[in-house]
Protein backbone atom coordinates (compact mmCIF):
# COMPACT_ATOMS: atom_id res chain seq x y z
CA UNK A 1 0.00 0.00 0.00
CA UNK A 2 2.87 2.81 1.14
CA UNK A 3 5.36 1.03 -1.58
CA UNK A 4 5.52 3.94 -3.58
CA UNK A 5 5.90 6.37 -0.54
CA UNK A 6 9.12 6.24 1.34
CA UNK A 7 10.28 4.85 4.45
CA UNK A 8 11.47 6.75 7.62
CA UNK A 9 14.07 4.97 9.23
CA UNK A 10 14.60 5.69 13.33
CA UNK A 11 18.22 5.29 13.81
CA UNK A 12 20.11 4.88 16.83
CA UNK A 13 23.34 6.10 17.49
CA UNK A 14 26.40 6.07 19.69
CA UNK A 15 26.77 7.11 23.24
CA UNK A 16 30.17 7.43 23.13
CA UNK A 17 32.20 5.13 21.37
CA UNK A 18 31.60 5.79 17.78
CA UNK A 19 32.51 1.80 16.91
CA UNK A 20 29.19 0.92 18.09
CA UNK A 21 27.30 2.43 15.24
CA UNK A 22 26.11 -0.37 13.56
CA UNK A 23 26.81 -1.83 10.16
CA UNK A 24 23.00 -1.36 9.37
CA UNK A 25 22.98 2.37 10.62
CA UNK A 26 25.68 2.92 8.24
CA UNK A 27 24.14 1.86 5.48
CA UNK A 28 20.77 3.04 5.97
CA UNK A 29 21.98 6.75 6.82
CA UNK A 30 24.36 6.17 3.46
CA UNK A 31 21.31 5.43 1.11
CA UNK A 32 18.48 7.71 3.08
CA UNK A 33 17.30 11.18 0.93
CA UNK A 34 18.11 13.45 3.55
CA UNK A 35 18.54 12.56 7.70
CA UNK A 36 16.47 14.78 10.12
CA UNK A 37 19.06 15.77 12.95
CA UNK A 38 18.68 17.29 16.22
CA UNK A 39 22.24 18.99 15.64
CA UNK A 40 23.58 18.95 12.24
CA UNK A 41 27.44 19.95 13.46
CA UNK A 42 27.18 16.89 15.76
CA UNK A 43 25.75 14.32 13.33
CA UNK A 44 27.95 16.05 10.10
CA UNK A 45 31.34 14.60 12.67
CA UNK A 46 29.90 11.38 12.52
CA UNK A 47 28.82 11.07 9.08
CA UNK A 48 32.62 12.11 8.21
CA UNK A 49 34.12 9.91 10.39
CA UNK A 50 31.95 7.36 8.17
CA UNK A 51 32.41 8.43 5.10
CA UNK A 52 29.04 9.08 4.42
CA UNK A 53 27.81 12.56 2.99
CA UNK A 54 24.42 13.30 3.32
CA UNK A 55 21.95 16.23 3.75
CA UNK A 56 21.26 17.19 6.85
CA UNK A 57 18.20 18.54 8.21
CA UNK A 58 18.09 20.20 11.71
CA UNK A 59 15.35 18.71 13.60
CA UNK A 60 14.63 19.58 17.27
CA UNK A 61 12.38 20.16 19.88
CA UNK A 62 12.53 23.78 18.82
CA UNK A 63 11.04 23.55 15.37
CA UNK A 64 9.63 19.72 15.40
CA UNK A 65 5.75 20.67 15.04
CA UNK A 66 7.00 23.16 12.14
CA UNK A 67 8.95 21.17 10.39
CA UNK A 68 7.16 17.68 10.35
CA UNK A 69 4.71 18.34 7.55
CA UNK A 70 7.12 19.01 5.56
CA UNK A 71 9.23 15.93 6.10
CA UNK A 72 5.76 13.97 5.79
CA UNK A 73 5.80 15.22 2.02
CA UNK A 74 8.94 14.32 1.30
CA UNK A 75 8.02 10.97 2.20
CA UNK A 76 4.92 10.54 0.75
CA UNK A 77 6.43 12.16 -2.23
CA UNK A 78 8.74 8.40 -1.65
CA UNK A 79 11.93 9.72 -0.10
CA UNK A 80 13.49 7.67 2.35
CA UNK A 81 14.61 9.53 5.29
CA UNK A 82 16.53 9.19 9.00
CA UNK A 83 16.12 10.61 11.71
CA UNK A 84 18.56 10.74 14.34
CA UNK A 85 19.67 12.19 17.73
CA UNK A 86 22.93 13.60 19.30
CA UNK A 87 23.17 10.33 20.64
CA UNK A 88 21.20 7.36 22.01
CA UNK A 89 18.17 6.03 20.01
CA UNK A 90 15.99 9.22 19.09
CA UNK A 91 12.26 10.21 20.92
CA UNK A 92 14.52 8.61 24.34
CA UNK A 93 14.59 11.88 26.45
CA UNK A 94 15.14 13.34 22.59
CA UNK A 95 12.89 14.15 19.86
CA UNK A 96 11.49 12.69 17.40
CA UNK A 97 7.80 11.37 18.88
CA UNK A 98 5.98 14.05 17.13
CA UNK A 99 7.46 12.85 13.54
CA UNK A 100 7.40 9.41 14.31
CA UNK A 101 3.41 9.70 15.49
CA UNK A 102 2.08 11.71 12.54
CA UNK A 103 3.98 9.25 10.06
CA UNK A 104 2.68 6.19 11.97
CA UNK A 105 -1.02 8.53 11.23
CA UNK A 106 -0.55 8.64 7.31
CA UNK A 107 0.22 5.28 7.08
CA UNK A 108 3.90 5.49 6.36
CA UNK A 109 6.02 2.99 7.41
CA UNK A 110 8.22 3.31 9.94
CA UNK A 111 11.68 1.19 10.81
CA UNK A 112 13.93 0.95 13.64
CA UNK A 113 16.86 0.66 13.34
CA UNK A 114 18.07 0.02 16.81
CA UNK A 115 21.17 0.32 18.61
CA UNK A 116 22.36 2.13 22.17
CA UNK A 117 20.07 4.19 24.45
CA UNK A 118 22.06 5.33 27.56
CA UNK A 119 19.47 4.02 29.85
CA UNK A 120 19.44 0.08 28.58
CA UNK A 121 23.06 0.47 28.29
CA UNK A 122 23.02 1.51 31.84
CA UNK A 123 20.86 -1.26 33.09
CA UNK A 124 22.29 -4.07 31.21
CA UNK A 125 25.76 -3.57 33.69
CA UNK A 126 24.35 -1.94 37.10
CA UNK A 127 23.93 -5.24 38.71
CA UNK A 128 20.45 -4.00 39.58
CA UNK A 129 17.21 -6.19 38.98
CA UNK A 130 16.34 -5.96 35.26
CA UNK A 131 12.81 -7.68 35.36
CA UNK A 132 11.29 -5.37 35.66
CA UNK A 133 12.11 -1.56 35.14
CA UNK A 134 10.45 2.09 34.61
CA UNK A 135 12.55 5.07 32.93
CA UNK A 136 11.86 8.40 33.80
CA UNK A 137 14.15 10.64 32.11
CA UNK A 138 15.30 13.69 33.47
CA UNK A 139 14.20 14.72 36.84
CA UNK A 140 12.39 18.46 37.15
CA UNK A 141 14.78 20.65 37.84
CA UNK A 142 13.45 23.04 41.22
CA UNK A 143 14.30 20.51 44.41
CA UNK A 144 10.31 21.35 45.53
CA UNK A 145 9.14 20.15 42.05
CA UNK A 146 11.44 17.10 41.73
CA UNK A 147 10.34 15.62 45.07
CA UNK A 148 6.60 15.97 44.36
CA UNK A 149 7.21 14.28 41.17
CA UNK A 150 9.34 11.51 43.27
CA UNK A 151 7.09 11.11 45.34
CA UNK A 152 4.77 9.34 42.64
CA UNK A 153 7.83 6.58 42.10
CA UNK A 154 8.01 6.03 45.96
CA UNK A 155 6.11 2.14 45.99
CA UNK A 156 6.86 1.61 41.90
CA UNK A 157 8.53 -1.98 42.57
CA UNK A 158 10.56 -2.00 39.02
CA UNK A 159 14.27 -0.36 38.85
CA UNK A 160 13.81 3.48 38.29
CA UNK A 161 16.32 4.99 35.81
CA UNK A 162 16.77 8.53 35.30
CA UNK A 163 19.16 10.70 32.94
CA UNK A 164 20.79 13.35 34.46
CA UNK A 165 23.69 15.91 33.49
CA UNK A 166 26.65 15.59 36.08
CA UNK A 167 25.89 19.23 36.94
CA UNK A 168 22.94 18.34 38.65
CA UNK A 169 23.46 15.05 39.64
CA UNK A 170 24.87 15.72 43.95
CA UNK A 171 21.01 17.62 43.40
CA UNK A 172 19.82 14.97 42.23
CA UNK A 173 21.06 12.21 44.45
CA UNK A 174 20.01 14.54 47.49
CA UNK A 175 16.73 14.69 46.36
CA UNK A 176 16.27 11.16 45.57
CA UNK A 177 17.65 10.13 49.01
CA UNK A 178 14.81 12.44 50.45
CA UNK A 179 12.24 10.80 49.09
CA UNK A 180 12.83 7.22 48.27
CA UNK A 181 15.10 7.17 51.47
CA UNK A 182 18.46 6.89 51.74
CA UNK A 183 18.96 3.01 51.80
CA UNK A 184 17.82 2.31 48.86
CA UNK A 185 20.45 0.75 46.44
CA UNK A 186 21.89 2.82 43.60
CA UNK A 187 24.67 2.87 40.62
CA UNK A 188 25.79 5.87 39.05
CA UNK A 189 26.47 4.99 35.41
CA UNK A 190 28.68 7.89 34.11
CA UNK A 191 30.80 8.30 30.99
CA UNK A 192 29.25 4.92 29.11
CA UNK A 193 31.20 3.21 26.01
CA UNK A 194 33.63 6.23 26.90
CA UNK A 195 37.45 6.64 28.40
CA UNK A 196 36.12 7.26 31.72
CA UNK A 197 33.36 4.62 31.54
CA UNK A 198 32.46 4.35 35.62
CA UNK A 199 29.94 2.64 37.25
CA UNK A 200 29.22 3.72 41.56
CA UNK A 201 27.27 2.09 43.52
CA UNK A 202 25.63 2.08 47.16
CA UNK A 203 23.36 3.72 49.20
CA UNK A 204 21.28 6.78 47.73
CA UNK A 205 22.72 9.18 50.98
CA UNK A 206 26.36 7.74 50.19
CA UNK A 207 26.10 8.37 46.97
CA UNK A 208 24.83 11.84 47.25
CA UNK A 209 27.76 12.55 49.91
CA UNK A 210 30.13 10.95 47.43
CA UNK A 211 29.49 12.66 44.53
CA UNK A 212 28.68 16.14 46.02
CA UNK A 213 32.44 15.24 47.52
CA UNK A 214 33.98 14.26 44.35
CA UNK A 215 33.90 16.79 41.42
CA UNK A 216 35.53 14.41 39.15
CA UNK A 217 32.42 12.22 39.45
CA UNK A 218 30.19 14.78 38.45
CA UNK A 219 32.40 14.70 34.80
CA UNK A 220 30.01 14.15 31.72
CA UNK A 221 26.94 12.49 31.29
CA UNK A 222 25.57 9.79 33.67
CA UNK A 223 22.41 7.82 33.92
CA UNK A 224 21.34 7.06 37.90
CA UNK A 225 19.30 3.73 38.90
CA UNK A 226 17.95 2.90 41.75
CA UNK A 227 16.53 -0.12 43.14
CA UNK A 228 12.50 -0.42 43.10
CA UNK A 229 10.45 -0.11 46.42
CA UNK A 230 11.48 -3.31 48.72
CA UNK A 231 8.45 -6.11 47.57
CA UNK A 232 5.99 -5.33 50.49
CA UNK A 233 7.79 -3.46 52.86
CA UNK A 234 7.21 -6.17 55.32
CA UNK A 235 5.38 -5.47 58.52
CA UNK A 236 8.57 -6.42 60.75
CA UNK A 237 10.36 -3.49 59.31
CA UNK A 238 7.33 -1.36 60.03
CA UNK A 239 7.31 -2.54 63.33
CA UNK A 240 11.29 -1.61 63.55
CA UNK A 241 10.82 1.48 62.19
CA UNK A 242 8.03 2.51 65.01
CA UNK A 243 10.06 1.25 67.41
CA UNK A 244 13.05 3.00 67.10
CA UNK A 245 10.97 6.52 66.19
CA UNK A 246 9.09 6.07 69.68
CA UNK A 247 12.85 5.95 71.48
CA UNK A 248 14.17 8.76 69.79
CA UNK A 249 10.53 10.50 70.04
CA UNK A 250 11.13 10.15 73.97
CA UNK A 251 14.25 12.23 74.03
CA UNK A 252 13.73 14.46 70.87
CA UNK A 253 11.48 17.00 69.23
CA UNK A 254 9.54 14.95 66.33
CA UNK A 255 11.15 16.41 63.24
CA UNK A 256 14.72 15.27 64.63
CA UNK A 257 13.40 12.20 65.73
CA UNK A 258 11.94 11.56 62.55
CA UNK A 259 14.96 12.19 60.43
CA UNK A 260 17.16 10.26 62.83
CA UNK A 261 14.88 7.12 62.65
CA UNK A 262 14.57 7.06 58.41
CA UNK A 263 18.29 7.75 58.89
CA UNK A 264 19.21 4.58 60.96
CA UNK A 265 15.63 2.41 59.80
CA UNK A 266 16.42 3.80 55.82
CA UNK A 267 12.40 4.64 55.80
CA UNK A 268 11.27 7.67 55.00
CA UNK A 269 11.54 11.36 56.99
CA UNK A 270 8.13 12.02 56.28
CA UNK A 271 6.67 8.82 56.63
CA UNK A 272 7.73 8.47 59.99
CA UNK A 273 6.97 12.42 60.73
CA UNK A 274 2.99 11.48 59.93
CA UNK A 275 3.63 8.53 61.74
CA UNK A 276 4.64 10.35 65.16
CA UNK A 277 2.21 13.20 64.38
CA UNK A 278 -0.32 10.19 64.00
CA UNK A 279 0.58 8.53 67.46
CA UNK A 280 0.79 11.65 69.09
CA UNK A 281 -2.54 12.65 68.17
CA UNK A 282 -3.78 9.56 69.28
CA UNK A 283 -1.94 9.66 72.74
CA UNK A 284 -4.05 13.09 72.82
CA UNK A 285 -7.35 12.00 72.60
N1 LIG B 1 18.37 9.48 23.43
C1 LIG B 1 19.47 9.21 24.32
C2 LIG B 1 19.49 7.73 24.70
O1 LIG B 1 18.87 6.94 24.01
O2 LIG B 1 20.13 7.40 25.67
C3 LIG B 1 19.40 10.10 25.55
C4 LIG B 1 19.44 11.56 25.26
S1 LIG B 1 19.31 12.57 26.67
C5 LIG B 1 19.13 14.16 25.95
C6 LIG B 1 20.95 12.68 27.26
C7 LIG B 1 21.13 11.98 28.61
O3 LIG B 1 21.38 10.60 28.40
C8 LIG B 1 22.33 12.46 29.39
O4 LIG B 1 22.03 13.62 30.15
C9 LIG B 1 22.62 11.28 30.27
O5 LIG B 1 21.73 11.23 31.36
C10 LIG B 1 22.31 10.12 29.33
N2 LIG B 1 23.53 9.73 28.60
C11 LIG B 1 23.79 9.92 27.30
N3 LIG B 1 25.00 9.42 26.99
C12 LIG B 1 25.51 8.90 28.12
C13 LIG B 1 26.73 8.23 28.46
N4 LIG B 1 27.66 8.02 27.54
N5 LIG B 1 26.91 7.83 29.72
C14 LIG B 1 25.97 8.04 30.65
N6 LIG B 1 24.81 8.67 30.39
C15 LIG B 1 24.58 9.09 29.15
Amino acid sequence: MSSDRGRLYVVATPIGNLADLSQRAREVLSDVAAIAAEDTRHTRRLLTHCGIAAELIAYHEHNEAALTPRLLERLAGGEDLALVSDAGTPLISDPGFVLVRAAREQGLTVVPIPGPSAAITALSAAGLPSDRFLFVGFPPRTAARCRSWLADLVDEPGTLIFYESGKRAARTLADLAAVLGGARRAVVARELTKQFETFLEGDLAGLAERLAADAEQRLGELVILVAGAPAGEDEAARREQARVLGILAEALPLKQAAELAARITGARRNDLYALGLTRVREAGS
